[in-house]
């Protein structure tokens, strides 16, 4: 994207500053166009490089809307503006209230609730709900983690819920009130190390059925490298991937065994903690049907984190350790890294009111 727009995107840091630069539809017009197409124009129906203006002409019927454009390829033709085939497209809202959407929800700590958004925005509760899914599922990253990459399993979901119908534990059915939770693995890439400016490394999580082998497999399967460097527990499932890696190295948590030198779960386990922390505290319940949405908004918030410095801390027991101490992107900043990967990605309104993904992938992105 074009240096000046950026340089206006990092002078966006209060609420006053984020109002005054999304004010103008057409200028916000632009700046979604450069952050959507940083290296120019792209035809969303064939990927071709060169496309027309054709705004402000008359096209027979009636003179054409700003930010239509039309494809130079002779097979093409297609007509487009810079939401079609985004989350964004046949959209109603103005531009302008799309980016103060996505700067609200980058500014807050860990997400907003359809209902926060709906009051600051002034829209209804299903339109700030379908924004935010439109942020998660451009946020969604596909390519492979590499490097030293860390897996862990976890459970979502806070106590299991008194029944009025169920017997209560402990009277020989102990252990299957845990059911009602659903079992989570994450995946988290390590920053390569911790000099100031280095960026968090990538993390995903995704809903499994159990931890079995299959579950696990598919997962690291499809996001980690093969030759990554891989850490973990010893869970059955990690200990037969592992030999599938070109390295695999375990701490042993049952004997109590957390860190031992660069082998240990630590980002792993912090980011578990920040998903947990995310659903209980702002979006309190998500259907596992939606949850990959969610995991892929988290997942972008950790991604979006540079290493300001180191800190020395000394333990309990006296010993000195290295706290890495992180800063979060401004929001404005992470604007572009959302728009990025837009095209290709689509979801309608469905009839009850819902949203339907029709493609989670990017394209030409
Ligand atoms: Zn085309």
């Amino acid at each position: 994207m074009s240096e000046t727009m950026l340089a206006a995107l990092s002078n966006i840091r209060t609420v006053e500053d984020m109002i005054a630069a999304f004010r103008d539809e057409d200028h916000c017009r632009r700046l979604l166009e450069s952050m959507v197409w940083p290296d120019g124009r792209i035809c969303p129906a064939c990927g071709y490089k060169r496309s027309i203006a054709i705004a402000g002409r008359d096209t027979g019927k009636r003179r054409a809307r700003p930010g239509l454009y039309q494809c130079s390829s002779g097979d093409c033709r297609f007509q487009f503006t810079v939401t079609t085939h985004t989350p964004l497209h046949s959209t109603k809202l103005p531009l302008r209230v799309w980016l103060k959407a996505m700067w609200l929800m980058l500014q807050s700590d860990k997400g907003m609730s359809s209902v926060r958004l709906a009051e600051a925005l002034g829209v209804s509760q299903p339109t700030a709900w379908r924004m935010g899914h439109a942020l998660r599922l451009m946020v969604a990253r596909e390519h492979m983690l590499d490097g030293t990459v860390e897996v862990d399993h976890f459970h979502l979901g806070g106590r299991p819920r008194k029944h009025p119908d169920d017997p209560p534990p402990g009277r020989g059915r102990k252990g299957q009130a845990n059911t009602q939770k659903t079992p989570v693995m994450a995946v988290v890439q390590r920053p390569n190390g911790n000099a100031p400016g280095t960026a968090a490394g990538d993390a995903r999580a995704a809903v499994v059925m159990g931890l079995s082998l299959r579950a696990a497999e598919r997962i690291i399967e499809t996001q980690i490298e093969p030759h990554a460097r891989l850490m973990s527990d010893e869970a059955k499932a990690f200990m037969a991937i592992g030999e599938s890696f070109a390295e695999h190295e375990t701490v042993k948590h049952s004997s109590c065994e957390y860190v031992r030198g660069a082998v240990h779960v630590n980002s792993a386990e912090g980011f578990n903690s920040r998903v947990r922390r995310t659903i209980a505290g702002v979006f309190h319940h998500i259907s596992p049907q939606h949850a990959d949405l969610y995991f892929h908004e988290i997942g972008f918030r950790w991604s979006q984190r540079v290493v300001t410095g180191n800190a020395v801390r000394k333990t309990r027991r006296g010993r000195e350790t290295i706290r890495t101490l992180w800063a979060r992107v401004q929001p404005a900043l992470q604007l572009p890294s959302v728009f990025r990967a837009a095209t290709g990605r689509q979801m309608r309104r469905s009839p009850d009111g819902g949203i339907i993904i029709k493609s989670a992938v990017a394209v030409f992105g």
